[in-house]
């Protein structure tokens, strides 16, 4: 995969236009800085790919704009190696941005050929994250508990489920669902086993986050 001094050019935009935007987080700017976002998308986007937009990645999915990426890595306040789970890798983008800030990261996706392609796409990078095949709504209870939680589809509620594979003290940034076509960009601090904290933070429009029965 070539990357050469125009697409750095081009990140480098990408960066003071997010900055313009709002996101402040020097760890989430170098990282967005570092990851060709080119290798994440189909080629026939690839000219766009430092434009601040969704696109197609296959299976009706999109990777995130990366002013999305940016704001739930933002909420997220990684500290080195944290452990973090994703539910939708999709492209991998946002795991690989994770990945770049200094956390281990495990990802979820229940699309088995995204599942596969972001692996290899992972393999050929050396990306070391660990990708699974599954349902999000059940998190990993095996490698729970974790140091933050970020789901990237629009969730109707926040899992209870992934609410105790969460540390004390854990952070969870999920989408929730305002409307049909808004969701709430939500964080929930886990304060103690049972009380939990919630902020909203703006609007935003995820792909839904499906459940067994709509698989
Ligand atoms: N983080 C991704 C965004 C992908 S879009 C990126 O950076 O490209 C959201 C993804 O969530 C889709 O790939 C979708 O298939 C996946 N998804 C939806 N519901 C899910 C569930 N219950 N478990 C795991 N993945 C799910």
């Amino acid at each position: 995969m070539e990357d050469n001094f125009r697409h750095k050019g081009l990140r480098n935009k990408l960066v003071e236009e997010l900055k313009e935007k709002g996101i402040k987080d020097a760890n989430v700017l170098d990282a967005i800085m570092k990851i060709p976002r080119h290798a994440f998308l189909d080629s026939a986007f690839i000219t766009h790919a430092y434009e601040d937009k969704a696109f197609p990645i296959g299976a009706g999915q999109t990777i995130s704009q990366p002013y999305t990426v940016a704001k739930q890595s933002e909420l997220l306040e990684i500290k080195k190696n944290d452990k973090v789970l994703e539910i939708g890798t999709g492209s991998g983008y946002q795991a690989a941005v994770l990945h770049a800030m200094g956390a281990n990261v495990f990802s979820i996706e229940r699309h088995r050929i995204l599942h596969l392609q972001t692996k290899a796409l992972f393999e050929a990078l050396k990306i070391n994250c660990k990708l699974f095949f599954g349902d999000g709504y059940e998190g990993l209870p095996t490698y729970s508990p974790f140091d933050k939680i970020i789901i990237t589809a629009a969730a109707p509620e926040i899992p209870e489920k992934l609410k105790s594979q969460l540390k004390i003290g854990g952070i969870i940034v999920v989408p929730v669902n305002y409307n049909e076509d808004t969701q709430l960009m939500t964080t929930v601090r886990k304060l103690s086993d049972n009380e939990f904290k919630t902020e909203e933070h703006g609007s935003f429009k995820f792909v839904p986050m499906l459940n067994n029965k709509e698989w």
